[in-house]
């Protein structure tokens, strides 16, 4: 009878749990984590907010998870109030990353732990580790998508059939979120050596980072930003063959805008676009040959990763890094782990994303 009665116990105590980590004494349930997300306007933060607080409840912590709606005053008085109601760790996706210093300082002070979830937190000595992907990388492989896309580059790095030159469009995310600037350089650097030899044309010229960026990352600066490159620089009949797009839902309005000009229609080919989150809406267009591409980064393997940094920190340790070099938020440099990205064309979307569980093969066919 002990034997089933010890399984049973385990079983009921849930990954981890039962493994006894030492919270000082306390009891998972007398732990809070507050957890604090961006915005709910894209699909990932919901994944990401629903796979932490899932996984932090399945092993016993109370959890306060708080989306700011994409308003920085929002997200400092969620912070300021998770510290108020004494929460034991903080995991934060913050809008802007220089805006959160005296929250950070505020939570020091409380000896709470801050763990910055995806986007690094600037200018504060007050950031105890950082979980997120590679995002230069990231940047690399929407570069690489165009390129492939184009027929410059096959999908094994080697040389492609086509030579060009092609027209394209660059874009890149909100300056306030560190990422944007790691996206926008690995992809630069992997388009310049094609911008050199001109297989590339920017017509525009809008190459600099502050020209390309999408305030708050939004659809419809996007569609608005596209709408003007047609009128400005492609009115004497050149075709758009290629746009970088740094994310999903500024895909989706580079694509509006360009499909409300007659593009993707016949004789006039949709140009190569890229992406980023897989977000269902743009899997589906991938699905139906409208963009070209996205990086898939798998939220919910995020999301464990800061729920092991959570722990950690709750029994006093310091949670295991794979990056120690990297991300300096301009007063130190944050111990992270990063985790790897994955292309998604239309060809992986069953392998990556269907058989994954990320998404069912009916919302990849809905888009939604
Ligand atoms: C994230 C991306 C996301 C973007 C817009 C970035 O910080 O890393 O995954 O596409 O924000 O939400």
């Amino acid at each position: 009878g002990g034997a089933v009665l010890a399984l049973s116990l385990a079983a009921c105590s849930g990954e981890g749990a039962g493994g006894g980590g030492d919270t000082g004494g306390k009891d998972a349930t007398d732990l809070t984590i507050g957890v604090s997300m961006p915005t709910q306007t894209s699909e990932r933060w919901i994944a990401d907010g629903n796979s932490v607080k899932e996984k932090l409840a399945a092993k016993g912590y109370q959890v306060n998870l708080q989306y700011a709606g994409d308003d920085i005053p929002t997200q400092s008085q969620q912070i300021d109030q998770m510290i108020t109601q004494g929460a034991d760790v903080l995991i934060v996706a913050a809008i802007d990353g220089t805006a959160l210093s005296g929250q950070l300082q505020a939570a020091a002070e409380a000896k709470i732990p801050v763990i910055s979830y995806d986007r690094l937190i600037l200018d504060s000595p007050n950031v105890d580790f950082y979980v997120s992907f590679d995002n230069y990388k990231v940047g690399v492989a929407q570069a690489t998508a165009l390129l492939v896309g184009l027929g410059l580059k096959t999908k094994d790095d080697a040389k492609g059939p086509a030579t060009g030159p092609f027209h394209i469009e660059i874009f890149a995310g909100s300056l306030d979120d560190n990422n944007a600037q790691y996206f926008f350089n690995g992809a630069m650097d992997t388009l310049k050596p094609f911008i050199d030899d001109k297989s590339l044309v920017v017509k525009s010229g809008q190459t600099r980072i502050e020209q390309a960026a999408t305030l708050r990352w939004q659809q419809e600066t996007a569609q608005k930003r596209m709408e003007d490159l047609l009128t400005s620089s492609y009115n004497d009949g050149t075709q758009v063959d290629g746009v970088l797009s740094p994310y999903d839902g500024i895909s989706r309005g580079i694509i509006t805008a360009l499909q409300n000009a007659g593009y993707g229609t016949a004789g006039k080919k949709i140009p190569v676009v890229t992406g980023q989150d897989a977000e269902i809406a743009s899997v589906k267009l991938i699905n139906d040959g409208v963009q070209g591409s996205t990086v898939f980064k798998d939220t919910r393997l995020l999301a464990e990763q800061a729920v092991i940094a959570a722990e950690a920190f709750l029994q006093e340790k310091q949670p295991q890094a794979n990056d120690t070099t990297t991300y300096d938020n301009k007063v130190k440099v944050v111990p992270s782990y990063l985790l790897p990205v994955e292309t998604v064309y239309k060809e992986d979307i069953q392998a990556k994303l269907v058989d994954s569980g990320y998404w069912t093969a009916e919302e990849v066919a809905a888009g939604r």
